[in-house]
C-alpha cells in the first residue's frame, strides 16, 4: 500500500479493521470520479448515495448520483434525524448522508463508503470513530488548480471561492488516516477497496 499519511493516526481508538471508509479531500481532487470506479469495478463495496438540494447537472439522476430534494424535504430530513451528518458545501447547496442505508449496509457485513466534504467528515469522526478516514489528494497544487479550470463549470467567482475553500482543505491532510494520491483514478480506486477489502485491511496500528 502507498501514500500512507505521514502522521500516523493515534493509537489504541480504532480497531484494527475497518468496514466503514470516509473519503473527503479538496474540491475537484476527483473523488466522485473516484467514487464512480469503486461503484464500477467493486460492486461488492456499497457507496452511499447523498442527498442534496443542489439540482441535478446533466445526466445525472435521482437515487444514483443522488438523491436530489428541496429544502424543505432536506429540512424534514434533518430534524428527523435521519442524517449521519450534513454540510453545506461551497456555500451554496446541503448535503447529507442518509443514516439508514449505512446502517444497513454495515450490518449486512458489506464494506462501505461515503464519499463526502471535509465538514462532514468530521462530523463523521465524532459519531464513528472506527471509520477510515481517508484523504485524497492531488499529485500538486498546479495540477489541482487545472483540474478546477478544466472542469470549466463554475463561473470565476465560484471558481476563486472553490481555490480557497481547496487550500484550506488541503491543509486537513493531517486530521486523516491515509493519503491517497489520486495520479490516476482507477489506481485510486484500486488502493481505496483494498483498505476494506484488500491485504490492506488489516491494520497494524
Ligand atoms: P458536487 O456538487 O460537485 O457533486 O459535490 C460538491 C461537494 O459535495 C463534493 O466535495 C462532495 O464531496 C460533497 N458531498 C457530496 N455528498 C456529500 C454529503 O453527503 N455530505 C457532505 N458533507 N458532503 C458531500
Amino acid at each position: 500500500m502507498t501514500g500512507a499519511a505521514d502522521t500516523p493516526p493515534e493509537s489504541g481508538h480504532r480497531p484494527a479493521r475497518s468496514r466503514l471508509i470516509v473519503l473527503a479531500g479538496p474540491t475537484a481532487v476527483g473523488k466522485g470520479t473516484v467514487a464512480a470506479e469503486v461503484r464500477r469495478t467493486h460492486p461488492e463495496v456499497w457507496v452511499s448515495v447523498s442527498a442534496t438540494t443542489r439540482r441535478p447537472r446533466p445526466g445525472e439522476e435521482n437515487g444514483v448520483h443522488y438523491w436530489f430534494v428541496s429544502d424543505d424535504e432536506f429540512d424534514a430530513m434533518v430534524a428527523r434525524g435521519d442524517l449521519l451528518e450534513w454540510a453545506v458545501v461551497h456555500k451554496s447547496a446541503r448535503y447529507g448522508t442518509p443514516r439508514g442505508p449505512v446502517d444497513l449496509a454495515l450490518a449486512s457485513g458489506h464494506p462501505a463508503m461515503l464519499e463526502i466534504d471535509l465538514q462532514g467528515a468530521r462530523q463523521v469522526r465524532g459519531t464513528m470513530p472506527e471509520a477510515l478516514f481517508v484523504f485524497l489528494k492531488p499529485p500538486s497544487w498546479d495540477e489541482l488548480v487545472r483540474r478546477l479550470v478544466g472542469r470549466g463549470t463554475e463561473s470565476e467567482a465560484e471558481r476563486e471561492r472553490r481555490l480557497e475553500t481547496a487550500r484550506e482543505e488541503l491543509a486537513a491532510e493531517s486530521e486523516f488516516d491515509v493519503t491517497i494520491v489520486n495520479h490516476e483514478v482507477h489506481a485510486a480506486a484500486e488502493e481505496l477497496v483494498a483498505l476494506m477489502v484488500g491485504p490492506g485491511s488489516t491494520r497494524s496500528d
